[in-house]
């Protein structure tokens, strides 16, 4: 049993941060969970302050499957996370019933002032570990971080648009925030922006009728950042903001950087003259990094912890995390983090039980495919037929590439034994609903919330 004190309550809180921080895009962390504080942790309760009743309230309703997994990740079973405002403990909140709660955006929940007065361009704004110095170099990426240097010291010279094409967490958003802090360094006005924030405030200006104090807070930059361009998709009248603005600064030989998680010639659903814009500057993808540049990756990530990590450790690591660096850095840091919290060292044995922990293989044999079905099926409020039907509603084709991609994480099943579970789809059908859910994970906090939420209900019923 845990001693109930405060420092306690604050390493095991910031292990427990450490570990989501990893999980859920940098804005929301820190909009979210930037101003959080442990209070204490009694018995099974660790109590944790919020500035605002809102915010308590978001993380409640948004966030709250996330910090339950990781505190189980970190303290084991058996204890639960209370909201309080300021030291305050709001008994209105453990009421909740996140269940019933509606499909509600990022944009319904945020006061609409705080929104539009967000800045942009404030230097606060970038990483500070997001530089060119941290970025590990290899084949795989070597093309990108050239592009991205060069536009950073020659801006609209050379590559107008420079377009950074990757998988999720290869490294498009560091690239960005690179070019963006080298740029301000050398006195240029650089604006970063998600293509999510870029659309909310769009909405909101044309809402509260101040489109121009939006054209002119972009329009002024030298180098303008637009971060995941795929959210453009579907959204018609974002895409004409998009298009205006991009063709002021561009006219104007301003420099313009986009990141996109698929290539260029995939993003058909946005209007062709987008398109080819983007198609007529530098279009660079990043691929997977090899064993090597991992082993690299993972060395200079190891020299910023105050603590020994083997070198069977990191090879160990690059080994077994081979899709994406952002997974690569999150096992390093829950490595650490737990061997902090349990005042262990760190050796190859700690490691692999650290990885079972998340999502070894001995549970994900354990999960069937119809325990995986209901869940998605009540989730959603679809009927186990439909998932496994013809319907092509919306909803319908959601859950269905949900139950996909939970399917094929969850389980050992092969992607033909899904189809055939799933009504007798192909296996290209199969693996194009994997790839749906896949790629829009990451930027698409609703959708990942619905699968982290349904793994939890499997996860507790398993
Ligand atoms: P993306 O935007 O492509 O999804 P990110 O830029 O968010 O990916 O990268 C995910 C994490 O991996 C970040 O913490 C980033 O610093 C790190 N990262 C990615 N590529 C490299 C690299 N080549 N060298 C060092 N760190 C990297
Ligand atoms: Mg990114």
């Amino acid at each position: 049993m845990l001693p109930g004190n405060t420092q306690q309550a604050e390493k095991v809180w910031s292990a427990v941060l450490g570990i989501v921080e990893m999980t859920i895009p940098r804005s929301s962390y820190k909009t979210w969970l930037g101003n959080t504080r442990a209070v204490s942790l009694a018995r099974d309760e660790l109590l944790v302050s919020t500035p605002d009743a809102f915010t308590a309230q978001y993380i409640q309703e948004r966030l709250m499957v996330v910090l339950d997994t990781a505190l189980r990740d970190v303290a084991g079973d058996g204890f639960n996370i209370t909201l309080s405002v300021d030291g305050e403990k709001d008994t209105s909140l453990l009421t909740t019933d996140t269940s019933t709660q509606t499909e509600q955006t990022y944009l319904d929940a945020r006061p609409v002032e705080q929104e539009l007065e967000k800045s942009v361009s404030s230097a606060q704004q970038f990483n500070p570990k997001y530089t060119f110095e941290n970025f590990i170099v290899g084949d795989s990426n070597e093309l990108a971080f050239s592009g991205a240097k060069a536009v950073a010291e020659f801006p609209g010279v050379h590559f107008n648009p420079l377009v950074l094409y990757s998988g999720v967490g290869l490294g498009k958003t560091h690239l960005l925030h690179a070019i963006a802090q080298e740029g301000s360094r050398n006195g240029l006005n650089c604006v970063y922006t998600t293509c999510e924030d870029f659309t909310n405030q769009y909405v909101l200006a044309i809402q509260s009728g101040s489109t121009e104090s939006f054209r002119e807070k972009y329009r002024s930059s030298d180098i303008l950042l637009i971060d995941d361009i795929q959210f453009l998709i579907g959204k018609e009248q974002t895409q004409e903001g998009f298009f205006h603005t991009f063709n002021a600064l561009h006219m104007a030989g301003k420099q313009i950087v986009i990141s996109s998680d698929r290539p260029v010639t995939d993003l058909t659903v946005l209007e062709p003259r987008i398109t080819s814009r983007l198609a007529g500057g530098l279009v660079t993808d990043i691929q997977t990094p090899t064993l090597e540049t991992r082993l690299a990756i993972l060395r200079s990530k190891s020299s910023t912890f105050d603590c020994e990590i083997p070198q069977e450790v990191t090879e160990y690591l690059a080994k077994r995390v081979q899709s994406n660096v952002r997974e690569l850095e999150g096992t390093l840091n829950k490595v650490v983090a737990l061997s902090q919290f349990r005042g262990t060292q760190i050796s190859l044995d700690s490691v692999k039980i650290a990885m079972a922990d998340v999502r070894g293989p001995l549970q994900q044999k354990m999960v069937n495919d119809e325990a995986i079905l209901a869940a998605v099926s009540n989730h959603f409020g679809i009927p186990k037929d439909h998932l496994k039907g013809k319907g092509r509603r919306k909803l319908t084709v959601q859950g269905r590439q949900v139950a996909i991609y939970l399917l094929r994480q969850e389980t050992d099943l092969s992607l033909s034994a899904i189809g055939k579970i799933l009504g007798g789809r192909d296996h290209s059908t199969v693996l194009h609903g994997y790839d749906r859910v896949a790629s829009r994970i990451d930027v698409d906090e609703t959708l990942r919330d619905d699968v982290l939420r349904i793994r939890a209900k499997i996860m507790k019923t398993r």
